[in-house]
């Protein structure tokens, strides 16, 4: 990334407002209404917002949909738990009075992006490097060099000149302005035209364009839906979205204590010492919570169920996994699988792993099959062997969901 693209460090957050248009008539989608369009499982609109959602410059979005979109967009926003969107606006005949209707809700910001509702594969990256890319003229706009012949044609179809490509820009959207100029820009403009940038061009201004993306298409006919998602597909391949997978690994040792339970994976076990700790010191449930948590990019045991917080005196820790799984079932993964070893020279623990598996896939709701639990010595070497105390390893493989939005 050149230091051009970079973020500015004042652009960090809250310091732009957006604006989402999509009240167009998709009169090229055949019937099929493109905003509503189930993209990877939810609409395509919802795939659009959500890179303004966790773009960090964006503290307020206004989306301007059809009149009779706005009940189905003010439910989607509930149903996505959109926290920016601040307003669901009825859009006007031509985009630019979209646009203007957008302008009018929007608290004043520095800075105004606008961008096509039916581009959903906007990134908060495109986003973030047009703010950058205004900061020279007060506004850009997202473009990509043309890479076809151009051609001039009259209404028979025939050609009638070959038009140079150089300097020539297909120009998409993220479009950024500061606030003043797209106001201005918005005060007496009739003519109709098909982009931001131009009102601010015809205004005298200067538009600098910035790198676009390939995949940032706009969706007009059923064909660029098909696009859409096979792009999607990718990016969540690559690491972001439904089908993406990550592994967590968790460790955890407990010494062995006269007059405490021993508990494992859930289950008391016959044994005349068992595992202190603030909890009941289920040093095989712990890991099993640490290699989730792991797997999900998110803090330690010790972060979300501190050791001196007195709530957590004695609780059993299968109430500890479970909160673990709701949480990492919120981020919207689910457990692929799970494997653990548990290293202790005494007791025998074989015969306990099927009450374990089933303790501990009941909380994390998989089939006991995706969980695999081991129990071994060192023969006598180490901690364990000198039964000073129990550890356990474990590894979890996570799966992201297809969003649930
Ligand atoms: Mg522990």
């Amino acid at each position: 990334m050149s230091p051009t693209q970079s973020p500015r460090p004042d652009s960090a957050s809250g310091e732009a407002g957006a604006i989402i248009v999509a009240a167009g008539e998709g009169r090229r989608m055949q019937g099929i209404d493109k905003v509503a369009a189930p993209l990877l499982g939810k609409p395509l609109l919802a795939h659009t917002v959500a890179a303004f959602e966790s773009c960090p410059a964006v503290d307020e979005i206004v989306v301007v949909v059809r009149p009779e979109r706005v009940p189905w967009v003010e439910e989607l926003a509930v149903a996505c738990r959109w926290a920016k969107v601040r307003r669901i606006r009825a859009g006007g005949k031509r985009r630019q009075d979209s646009v203007e209707a957008g302008l009018r809700e929007l608290t004043p910001h520095p800075w105004v992006v606008v961008h096509d509702g039916a581009r959903p594969l906007v990134t908060p990256e495109l986003i973030q490097q047009g703010l950058v890319a205004a900061q020279e003229t007060g506004a850009a706009a997202a473009a990509l060099p043309i890479t076809d012949t151009v051609k001039r044609a009259g209404p028979d179809l025939l050609v009638e000149e070959t038009v140079s490509r150089a300097g020539l820009w297909a120009i998409q959207t993220p479009q950024v302005f500061a606030y003043s100029l797209i106001w201005e820009a918005y005060q007496g403009a009739a003519e109709e035209v098909t982009d931001d940038a131009s009102l601010v061009e015809r205004q005298g201004g200067q538009v600098k364009l910035y790198p676009g993306a390939y995949d940032n298409i706009k969706v007009t006919t059923a064909q660029d839906l098909l696009w859409a998602e096979l792009f999607l597909r990718r990016r969540s391949a690559s690491g972001g979205g439904a089908g993406l997978m990550r592994v967590g690994i968790g460790y955890d040792v407990h010494a062995l204590a006269p007059g405490r339970k021993l508990v494992l994976g859930g289950v008391d076990i016959p044994f005349p010492r068992g595992l202190a700790g603030h909890s009941d010191g289920d040093a095989l449930a712990h890991a099993i919570v640490d290699a989730l948590l792991g797997a999900a990019g998110l803090p330690d045991i010790g972060h979300y169920f501190p050791p001196e917080d007195p709530k957590y005196a004695g609780i059993s820790s299968l109430v500890l996994l479970e909160r673990t799984y709701r949480e990492i079932k919120m981020g919207g993964w689910r457990i692929a699988n799970i494997d653990a070893t548990v290293v202790a020279q005494r007791p025998r623990l074989a015969h306990h792993v099927p009450q374990m598996k089933a303790a501990l896939s009941r909380v994390l709701e998989v089939e006991p099959g995706c969980l695999g639990i081991k129990a071994t010595t060192t023969e006598g070497l180490g901690f364990a062997g000198r039964e000073e105390g129990i550890a356990a390893y474990a590894v979890a493989l996570l799966v992201s969901e297809a969003s649930s939005w």
